[in-house]
């Protein structure tokens, strides 16, 4: 660990400078070093810095191979005994490697790592780090990591060797080395954390977590080090948030809504249904914030069918109470209109002035809405996109309510937001996005979760079906078709090379796979988005085809796939609506809307392809109505984690829960689509894990800016210089 501080002005200032300064200022780094670095996202000093290593290998937790337990995460040293290419198919490359120790012998073999070849020779001595198992006699591993040990082996600092992200061109030796150097150059750099917030947390300086987190002595240190720099990270982006957030609300004067009107109380007593706690509780929070005075921007989480939008009613209402104007965008002219349906009567009963605009709106109407709307003759209008044109005006809007709002872009937001001078926003969304994560892709966010649906569904049942048991699933299917039921099949990948690719799928996955998810959120375990592929539409046509006459041999089965044009999607499904079709083969996710309450059994195969929010949007689709569903996911995939990810779904219902188990989510700023949210900033911060951490950063980024609004205290300048160091880079990198 380096000797930190005590280091005078000027050499701290320097040091400093250096940060921001090509990273070629860097020892060791050429023009053609600096040319590999710029592939890995590496152009300045601080950027070498932040490239932190992917994993570790701890060979304090070194293993004999005749110590080491099967299905144990471990690393084994040993020397190379024998080292063989093979080529099993024309377009698949292993190298096999026979590595002993003097305990015994490890059979190592690594998928489509041709390459290793090169590097690796008999007689050198080699870590590997990964799954121990068993098979053909011997232990083995598969797909592990893999690091030259002993001489020769690079400036690994103690007993944890750092794996940084590298090239072909440029070695993670290489890496690691021109990491220490940037290191060393830039030792006594300004800290940009006020002491007070280190002291409070007990946190590292910069320098000794820059220096652990790539050159740990031991596990805990690298991980002691991340959590400094994750809250550093967390920290500056609340800060950059809330100061956005300050800043569009500067010379605004925001509205206090009236929120116990007559219109809310009429709209209460017209409801057909009672709101449940949960909703009252979300229209109380929403009602709350309408009334303060400031500028709202409150979001609602909860699942599809948990009854957001009476809540958003709720809003409506108030503004009209206020003598003001409400906007209700919804992504789909279906669900625009879907919502003009249920909430246009309610809300006319309690004297609210209604009317419903999208694209298909004809134009004489059209007309006649937009005049009513700019001369405030209309409280609330519904639509769709068609609403943020410009000739579409209010006299005085004061709420802007978006629907999906993940469906749609920032701008889309702020166009509608600027048809007001200060509007209060709210947010509605079934994305499970956890309360740690919206905070940080909002810093200045209400939030209320509605977690139970209203009325209790039939509910389903989930099962993980091993491949060799899905027969389990085709008989569960064939019984509910002979009770008149109907059944949805899903395949996302059925083609030949699926064995392929499962190996290419553990690659990543091999070592120190715990290291590594905390290091980086973005490792993304879900099955790749085109499931539909040219060869798998064939593959699926012939497992349609071979459904059809065998276990189905009784019912009619069609197909949808993600390739057929949406008038033909169309046609297929309302045969599958009218009863016509018993069994839907999909090879893609079946879209959302579709409602078909007879059906009642989905079998989803190879199941660990879909990440775990998509799982649950599809199983979505079975039990909503009076029949109980049955879902079975099968999985052909031997890896403990996958499995244990898959029986997630067996044990909750919950798709919060969900969110918590799925590591697609931790994917933070794609969850809303929306790169520009400031999230992509984020390295070390793990958006699911680290709630505790996005917790304190945001109340104290609150904290700093109630005491400081501009930053200006002395203990507060660098925290403004880093921010916005951070920031500009930011929209550097997302506007390539
Ligand atoms: P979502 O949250 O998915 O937008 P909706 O607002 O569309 O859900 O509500 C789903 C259905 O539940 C609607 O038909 C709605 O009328 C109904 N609903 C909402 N709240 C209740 C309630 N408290 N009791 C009974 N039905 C309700
Ligand atoms: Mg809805």
């Amino acid at each position: 660990m380096p000797n930190e501080a005590n280091t005078n002005g000027p050499d701290r200032l320097a040091a400093t400078l250096v940060l921001d300064e090509p990273v070629t200022r860097v020892r060791l780094v050429s023009p053609a070093r600096a040319k590999a670095l710029g592939g890995l996202g590496v152009r300045t000093v601080r950027d070498l810095l932040a490239h932190y290593p992917r994993r570790y290998i701890d060979l304090s937790a070194k293993k004999t191979v005749a110590a080491a337990r099967i299905g144990e995460q471990c690393t084994i040293e040993g020397s190379i005994h024998e080292i063989k290419l093979k080529r099993p198919r024309p377009k698949l490359s292993l190298v096999e490697i026979a590595l002993v120790d003097d305990t015994g012998v490890l059979m190592v073999t690594a998928f489509r790592q041709p390459w290793l070849m090169d590097s690796l020779k008999a007689g050198m001595r080699i870590a590997v780090a990964g799954k121990l198992e068993f098979g053909y006699g011997f232990k083995r591993m598969t797909n592990p990591f893999v690091e030259v040990v002993g001489e020769g082996a690079g400036a690994a600092a103690g007993m944890v060797i750092p794996v940084h992200p590298a090239t072909e061109k440029l070695s993670t030796a290489w890496v690691r080395r021109l990491v220490g150097n940037a290191l060393s150059q830039t030792r006594g750099a300004c800290d940009p954390l006020p002491l007070s917030l280190r002291a409070k947390y007990r946190l590292m300086s910069r320098q000794t977590a820059l220096a652990c987190i790539h050159f740990p002595h031991a596990m805990e240190e690298a991980a002691e080090a991340r959590r400094r720099l994750a809250y550093e990270e967390l920290l500056m982006l609340e800060l950059f948030l809330m100061r956005g957030a300050a800043e569009r609300a500067r010379g605004r004067e925001p509205v206090r809504h009236v929120t116990d009107g007559p219109r809310v109380r009429a709209l209460a007593s017209a409801l057909p249904f009672r709101l449940t706690d949960e909703q009252a509780a979300a229209r109380d929070d929403v009602l709350r914030e309408m009334a303060a005075p400031r500028v709202a921007n409150h979001l609602v989480l909860g699942d599809v069918g948990t009854g957001k939008t009476v809540v958003a009613a709720f809003a409506l209402a108030a503004a009209a109470d206020t003598g003001a104007q409400a906007l209700l965008m919804a992504p789909t002219e279906v669900l625009a209109r879907q919502h003009a349906a249920s909430l246009g009567p309610l809300l006319e009963a309690a004297g609210v002035r209604v009317a419903l605009l999208t694209g298909a709106t004809p134009a004489a109407e059209r007309a006649g809405i937009v005049a009513r709307l700019a001369a405030g003759g209309l409280d609330v209008l519904v639509g769709t996109h068609a609403l943020l044109e410009d000739d579409v005006a209010c006299a005085n809007l004061t709420l802007v309510v978006v629907d999906e709002q993940q469906r749609f872009g920032v701008e889309q937001r702020a166009c509608l937001l600027a048809k007001g001078a200060a509007p209060d926003a709210l947010y509605l969304t079934a994305t499970p996005i956890p309360r740690s994560l919206a905070l940080a892709l909002f810093g200045d966010l209400t939030l209320s979760y509605i977690r139970h649906r209203p009325r209790t569904a039939a509910g389903r049942t989930t099962k993980v079906c091993p491949k060799q048991e899905r027969g389990r699933a085709y008989d569960a299917a064939v019984a509910a078709l002979s009770r008149g039921e109907q059944v949805y099949v899903v395949c996302p990948l059925v083609g030949k090379d699926a064995g392929e690719r499962d190996a290419a799928a553990a690659a990543p996955r091999g070592a120190g796979a715990d290291a590594d998810a905390a290091l980086h959120p973005s490792v993304s375990i879900e099955g790749d988005g085109d499931l539909a592929g040219g060869d798998n539409v064939a593959a699926a046509t012939r497992e349609a085809q071979m459904l059809a006459s065998t276990t189905f041999a009784d019912y009619a089965v069609e197909l949808l796939h993600g390739k057929m044009a949406s008038a033909e999607k169309q046609q297929v499904m309302d045969r599958f609506r009218a009863g016509e079709t018993q069994v839907l083969v999909a090879t893609t996710v079946i879209e959302v809307g579709v409602d078909v309450p007879n059906a009642t059994v989905m079998i989803v195969e190879d199941a660990d392809r879909f990440g775990l929010a998509q799982l649950h949007q599809l199983r979505g689709r079975v039990g909503r109505g009076e029949k109980p569903g049955e879902v079975f996911l099968v999985s052909a995939s031997a890896s403990e984690a996958a499995l244990a990810r898959l029986s997630a779904m067996e044990t909750t219902d919950d798709g919060f829960e969900l969110a918590a188990f799925d590591l697609s989510l931790r994917r933070e700023g794609d969850i809303l689509g929306n790169r520009q949210s400031g999230a992509s900033v984020l390295k070390v911060v793990n958006v699911v894990r680290d709630g505790a951490i996005i917790e304190a950063a945001h109340a104290d980024a609150r904290a700093i800016l109630e005491a400081d609004p501009n930053l200006e205290a002395p203990e507060h300048r660098p925290l403004a210089r880093e921010m916005r160091i951070a920031f500009s880079g930011e929209s550097a990198r997302t506007g390539g």
